[in-house]
């Protein structure tokens, strides 16, 4: 298959001469009224009835106890690792193929991410490969998970369902259960993508949302904390908005509280565009059915969707014949204005995470040298 049927392919799919990104947001439902109302309503802030309306939404959309909405993703996350109880010194596992927030979120805490390889189905971490490391290096204390060598505590796993395709979730909680370890999802790119049934983020102790301008969704900037119980979430919401006690006019906290509110400005946002979220899902789906057809048989290995889950086909994906081909398909396809991306460069090649422990990760690295988003913004 040579690159200019590709190109070709997907003018056809954006009916466009014109640049094609990989994903750009559109606004043709409410979005503008909710966002002028809260303009001339002068509630831009940290107060307003989005911020809860937003909430109220997502918690129906996930079927999650509580969902807190922060400034960005990153904050979520962040947030979510230290309601798990992430605390300096830590180890917090995680996978080498991500984008760089995840590790960012539980550095900026005081832990140490130790990297472990995705599986070849998910693209996400691998409870096999998981539960080989822990039971070559760890141990188990009263109710801790420790670090044979370091003595340090393994207190959380953090799977990222990669381009929204859910991880094997019931195998993880499994591996976390026995080891006594916290499940913290980063879901901010699979809002919408379920497993077996259930949203994604809402199966682990904490789950994290993004609505950054490129997911699925956005905000502009933010993010989300999907918490289990009521009671997590009242916690959540606490200590994301600066641990302040109730009250009409004293100022008190009564610990150490984060600012990671999100502004009703940009929740307004939100509630526009969670309206058009089932159309997007739809869209999305049929862009990612295109490319599986277009590329069946090829030297193009479109990446789809595990079997037990249904994905919101965020990112579509190829994996190519080698990393010549890979070459080739970004270098024709940027040429041709037609935005193609490598995966993120693997988290253990960043100076920051250069000396992280590690376990073997082929799988994370065949995957770094092959694959190649395509452009999968919703056509209309
Ligand atoms: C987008 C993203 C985040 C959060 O990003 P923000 O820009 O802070 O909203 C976290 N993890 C992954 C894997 C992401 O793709």
């Amino acid at each position: 298959m040579n690159t200019n049927s590709i190109i070709s392919f997907i003018r056809d799919v954006y009916k466009t001469d014109e640049f094609i990104p990989l994903h750009a947001p559109t606004f043709q439902g409410n979005e503008k009224k909710y966002v002028l109302d809260t303009l001339e309503s002068t509630f831009v802030s940290s107060v307003g009835k989005y911020v809860d309306d937003f909430e109220r939404k997502m918690e129906v959309y996930t079927g999650t106890a509580r969902a807190v909405a922060t400034v960005n993703g990153t904050a979520a996350l962040s947030a979510a690792l230290y309601l798990a109880g992430v605390k300096r010194g830590d180890l917090v596992v995680t996978q080498a193929l991500t984008f760089v927030a995840t590790c960012n979120a539980l550095f900026h805490l005081g832990a140490e991410p130790v990297f472990i390889d995705v599986s070849r189905v998910s693209l996400g971490l691998c409870p096999v490969a998981l539960d080989n490391w822990l039971e070559e290096n760890a141990q188990l204390t009263e109710q801790e998970c420790v670090h044979k060598k370091t003595r340090q505590v393994i207190r959380a796993a953090v799977p990222m369902h990669t381009f929204g395709h859910p991880v094997e979730l019931d195998e993880l909680i499994a591996v976390c259960n026995k080891w006594h370890i916290a499940l913290v999802e980063d879901a901010a790119e699979s809002l919408g993508s379920f497993y077996k049934g259930k949203h994604t983020g809402t199966l682990g102790d904490y789950g994290a949302l993004s609505f950054n301008g490129n997911k699925i969704i956005t905000t502009g900037g933010g993010g989300m904390v999907l918490c289990k119980t009521t009671k997590s979430g009242a916690r959540a919401k606490h200590v994301t908005t600066t641990a302040k006690v109730p009250h009409p006019y004293e100022f008190y906290h009564d610990e150490p509280g984060f600012n990671y509110r999100m502004p009703n400005l940009n929740a307004a946002l939100g509630c526009g565009q969670v309206e058009r979220l089932e159309s997007f899902l739809e869209q999305k789906r049929k862009i990612a059915q295109g490319y599986e057809t277009f590329f069946a048989g090829s030297e193009y290995s479109f990446v789809r969707e595990p079997d037990y889950a249904q994905s919101n086909y965020w990112l579509n994906a190829v994996i190519c014949d080698g990393d010549e081909v890979r070459n080739d398909l970004l270098t024709h396809l940027n040429e041709a204005k037609v935005m193609a991306r490598p995966i993120w460069k693997l988290m253990h090649r960043l100076p920051m995470f250069a000396d992280a422990m590690r376990d073997d990760l082929a799988v994370s690295e065949f995957i770094e040298a092959r694959l190649v988003n395509l452009p999968s913004s919703p056509t209309i």
